[in-house]
């Protein structure tokens, strides 16, 4: 599909992607036409993009204060999941069937151990999370047993934008000599990555939650870290993950999240300042509104709210209608809407998480989005609420 000359959208969702900058897409551009080698194949096209793979791994190692083979590029965030927990799980069945996670994680996690639990007879236990969605390292500690392989905790959420503190989960769980993982989706355009401060033994990262393109994620794995590859084939990426290696995606990747690391502080904090002023500007000329997840542990681009008395859909419609990308936090994958298990872990009403708004900002914002988001939300929830029985 061609795309349209559309007027300009004011887009607050960049939790749930971004665009490529065009700079990534510039990095890109020679991988697909000129240097569209195999890094497989021995002839010199086939080099030129080894060299690039090469190089991708070195970047992205001196990002995560890593060695260049503890770097695995995937396919997504949720195959970085799936390969990390899968093949720690494979790996170590021998040693014990339990795994630790909390409630609050994303459906590549929950889902993922659903399944270990159905096929392997794995145990998981979800540590309960606080009305802000945070996590108290003690309590992930107090659920670790003499059987537990696997401790699976986010680095920061994707419906709440809460940080959990994994530094101190990580040393109480490596002093049990249990492995960790983390999903750092939602952090990697905007939280230091280094995996040595953050003591974890995996790591997962998605290109396009920090304009590199979608399809195209990392998986961290600490040497020595027990791990079974469940994509086998070719033996690319040192046999943990195999499969042609997408170069143009790869070199947008690194290239996107050079970028995002190298300018982070100063990115963050004008992106703090123009969440702050939104959420200060939606709680007080939006009634009945309250603020979801940690009020300073967040994420420096994320805001979310519960709104009283408007459905989330009806909300996010009625937005798009006036030129604003946002979201909600509730999945409704089975075309009945519930409530998100994010916010019903915190404890939230059911009621109040049917409310569920996510703006999330970007790069690409501007001070006027926020002045027109904080115009049209007040209008839009009092439009609905007037035609909502009660
Ligand atoms: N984990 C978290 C926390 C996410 O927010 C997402 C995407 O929304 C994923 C995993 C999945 O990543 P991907 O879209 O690359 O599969």
């Amino acid at each position: 599909m061609i795309a349209e000359a559309r007027p300009r959208i004011v887009y607050l969702d960049h939790s749930a992607t971004t665009c490529v900058h065009p700079s990534v897409v510039e990095a890109m551009v020679p991988y697909f036409s000129v240097e569209y080698g195999n890094p497989s194949s021995v002839h010199t096209l086939g080099q030129h993009a080894r060299q690039a793979l090469e190089q991708s791994h070195r970047t992205v190692a001196e990002i995560l204060n890593c060695a260049p083979r503890e770097v695995v590029f995937t396919g997504s965030g949720t195959e970085s999941d799936n390969l990390a927990l899968r093949g720690v799980a494979l790996a170590r069945r021998r040693d014990g069937r339990h795994i630790v996670t909390t409630p609050i994680e994303h459906h590549a996690i929950t889902h993922s151990l659903e399944q270990l639990v159905q096929t392997l007879g794995l145990e998981v236990t979800e540590v309960p999370v606080d009305a802000n969605g945070l996590v108290q390292p003690e309590a992930i500690a107090a659920a670790l047993r003499p059987d537990t392989i696997l401790v699976s905790v986010m680095y920061a959420n994707n419906e709440v934008g809460t940080i959990q503190p994994l530094t101190e989960i990580g040393a109480l769980v490596h002093e049990r000599g249990i492995i960790f993982h983390t999903d750092a989706v939602q952090a990697g355009g905007y939280l230091s990555l280094d995996v040595q401060a953050l003591q974890v033994d995996l790591l997962s990262l998605s290109g396009h939650k920090f304009h590199a393109p979608k399809g195209v994620g990392v998986l961290y794995i600490r040497r020595g870290t027990p791990y079974v590859s469940t994509i086998t084939g070719g033996g690319q990426e040192d046999g943990r993950r195999s499969g042609t290696e997408n170069i143009p995606g790869i070199v947008g990747l690194v290239t996107a999240l050079r970028q995002a690391q190298s300018e982070r502080d100063a990115k963050n904090e004008r992106l703090r300042a123009l969440r702050d002023h939104l959420i200060g500007g939606v709680l007080e000329r939006v009634p009945g509104s309250q603020l979801t997840g940690h009020p300073e542990r967040r994420l420096p681009g994320h805001a979310s709210f519960t709104i009283d008395g408007v459905e989330a859909d009806a909300l996010l419609l009625a937005l798009d209608l006036e030129g604003i990308a946002a979201s909600s936090g509730s999945a409704c994958a089975s075309g009945a809407a519930e409530p998100s298990h994010v916010l019903k872990a915190m404890g939230l009403p059911r009621a109040r998480a049917m409310g569920a708004l996510r703006l999330s900002l970007g790069d690409d914002n501007q001070p006027e989005d926020i002045e027109r988001a904080l115009e049209v939300l007040p209008k839009v929830v009092e439009r609905l609420r007037a035609f909502t029985y009660v």
